[in-house]
């Protein structure tokens, strides 16, 4: 089995969305534009109200999909179809935006910590005007695998080696998402489909992977997103006790991908549509 090698790693940047949300651009942003099907990788992490408090009020999407995992914290999600709800400390939300929502996200909390992830997971062309939909799983109802070295992958996609399967479903990409804590000093494998797209971001610690161009190991810092090298799987190495990483795979969608604003489409066109559309109060 070819093992999944280190090509580059890259750190986020700095910025703010929503009304003044700041947050860390690691997916999205001029150093890493996309890793088909992964369009955004957001994390935000303050304990300072006035990092937060303003949210993210109504604003609409299509086109893909957004997922938001939270590590700490409350947020209160609502649409314009009557859907809302509160997700808290390690639950998951997977929305399909499709042919569009409009919602808010707004924190659940005036004080504390708040942190957590958002990625956007781009659709197929013959998925964009779909039916918006969600699949949501409480902490409590994703799997989490103990290791025999200590270590647990709770899994929100996806299925590890010991067939610990995830529960989100996308049969476009078919994506692999699990959350990773390793004891110092060691050992994780994971079987990783051939041909899809693999990154991990590391949270916490840092761990050591083989790097692509000299296989020599090479060390992963906390916040730092690391690109695989194509494969059948994925080994590495935790260095600091409580190493803790994502791991996310995608198949390739290969489709042309424009963007406009909170949109993204396959053409220029659609992207009009999509404004258009919005304007008129179709969503
Ligand atoms: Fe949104």
């Amino acid at each position: 089995m070819k093992n999944r090698t280190l090509i580059k790693q890259i750190t986020g940047i700095d910025t703010a969305d929503g009304d003044g949300v700041k947050l860390t651009r690691i997916i999205g942003s001029p150093k890493l534009n996309m890793l088909d099907p992964f369009l955004l990788l957001d994390c935000f992490e303050s304990d300072q109200a006035q990092d937060y408090i303003g949210g993210f009020p109504e604003h609409p999407h299509r086109g893909f999909e957004t997922v938001t995992y939270l590590l700490n914290g409350r947020m209160r999600h609502k649409d314009n179809a009557g859907h809302e709800g509160v997700i808290e400390s390690g639950d998951v939300q997977w929305m399909t935006a499709g042919r569009g929502i409009l919602h808010s996200e707004m924190p659940e909390q005036e004080d504390g910590l708040l942190k957590g992830f958002q990625l956007w997971v781009n659709l197929p062309g013959v998925a964009k005007m779909s039916a918006p939909k969600y699949q949501e799983y409480s902490s409590e109802v994703l799997p989490i695998e103990p290791l025999d070295n200590g270590g647990t992958v709770k899994v929100i996609a996806g299925v590890t080696n010991h067939g610990t399967v995830g529960p989100v479903k996308n049969n476009y990409v078919s994506p692999t998402y699990m959350d990773i804590n390793l004891p110092k000093g060691s050992d994780f494998r994971q079987t990783i489909t051939k041909g899809h797209n693999a990154f991990i971001y590391v949270l916490e610690g840092s761990i050591s992977i083989n790097n692509a161009s000299n296989n020599r190991k090479q060390a992963l810092a906390a916040k730092t997103l690391g690109i695989l090298s194509d494969g059948e799987q994925l080994c590495l190495q935790s260095i600091e006790q409580g190493s803790r990483f994502l791991l996310l795979a995608g198949k390739p969608l290969n489709e042309p991908v424009v963007r406009g604003g909170p949109f993204v489409m396959n053409s220029e066109s659609e992207i009009r549509q999509a404004f258009f559309d919005y304007q008129r109060g179709l969503f």
